[in-house]
């Protein structure tokens, strides 16, 4: 079924070559046929999303009657959780299908780096106490404290990166680590998130960045999760003019690493090496 698209493509290209349409307007038929796909997937998110928002809500409401047995709670949880992996999951579509389409435009405002840095740790902080694990996020004194960009966006990686660290790391720590250099080219931060979690086996690594992917199928068993959020994060990244790497050994750990060129804003005056840091 993930690739449903791509063989509907395949089928409907192999269609026109088999008639002889002209490579042209072959071309402009499959940017049509892709802009419809696209369409499709947006709006079905949507109209699920919608009455989605209403289960979710009816959801809270019987959850705060203090007249519910322990069992019906239970219940009511499982509805409100069921409900936000679904809301999650048509948004994960809607981005990955709306970036595929080259529809996805990014923000170009001020970024609060530090704050958006400090949010996507605390964000976690209590996942990661419950685990038994520390978090902590190093940025160094050179890192610019404000850029231009998409904070909305740049936090939708960060909180994906370190989510799935927290996720994968049984023992340990997960850390967030942010460098700048400066150059002929202007200023390149280096933000890395390293966990000392179940690691990748090295025939995984090369398409955990693919759509509907994941390592091994006792992930999506254990954990949920529908491999979009690393396709999702290339495409945000690769549209910032950045990449995306990562090394793993498994049993030790992963260390993701996003390269990212910035523009400072300038006058933003210089922080002390901060350390935010939890123990487990
Ligand atoms: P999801 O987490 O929803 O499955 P992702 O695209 O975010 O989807 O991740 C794809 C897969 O990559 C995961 O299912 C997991 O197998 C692997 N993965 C990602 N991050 C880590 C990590 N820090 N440690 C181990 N495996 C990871």
């Amino acid at each position: 079924m993930s690739d449903y698209p791509l063989l509907a493509m395949a089928l409907f290209a192999a269609g026109m070559v088999a008639a002889g349409v002209p490579l042209g307007l072959m071309i402009r038929r499959l940017r049509r046929h892709s802009d419809a796909m696209a369409q499709f997937l947006a709006s079905m998110s949507h109209d699920i999303r919608t009455p989605m928002n209403g289960v979710l809500g009816f959801a809270d409401l019987l959850r705060q009657q203090g007249r519910l047995t322990a069992a019906q709670r239970a219940s009511v949880d499982h509805i409100a959780e069921s409900g936000q992996a679904m809301v999650r999951l048509l948004n994960d579509i809607l981005d990955f299908s709306r970036a595929e389409a080259g529809r996805l435009e990014l923000e170009q405002g001020e970024v609060a780096l530090y704050d958006e840095l400090a949010y996507c740790t605390a964000m976690f902080q209590p996942r990661a106490a419950e685990k038994g694990i520390a978090i902590r996020c190093t940025i160094d004194p050179d890192v610019p404290p404000r850029i231009i960009g998409d904070s909305l966006r740049l936090r939708q990686v960060l909180l994906n990166l370190v989510g799935n660290a927290v996720k994968f790391t049984d023992s340990g720590s997960v850390a967030l680590k942010v460098q700048a250099a400066r150059g002929r080219f202007g200023t390149h931060l280096l933000i890395e998130v390293a966990d000392t979690g179940r690691g990748i086996a090295p025939e995984a690594l090369g398409r955990i960045f693919e759509r509907y992917q994941q390592a091994d199928s006792s992930v999506a068993r254990e954990h949920g999760g529908s491999g979009l959020g690393l396709a999702i994060c290339r495409q945000l990244i690769t549209l910032m003019d950045g990449r995306i790497e990562v090394v793993s050994e498994p049993g030790s750990g992963t260390t993701f690493a996003v390269h990212l060129p910035v523009r400072e804003i300038a006058g933003a005056a210089p922080v002390k090496k901060l350390r935010l840091a939890t123990a487990a």
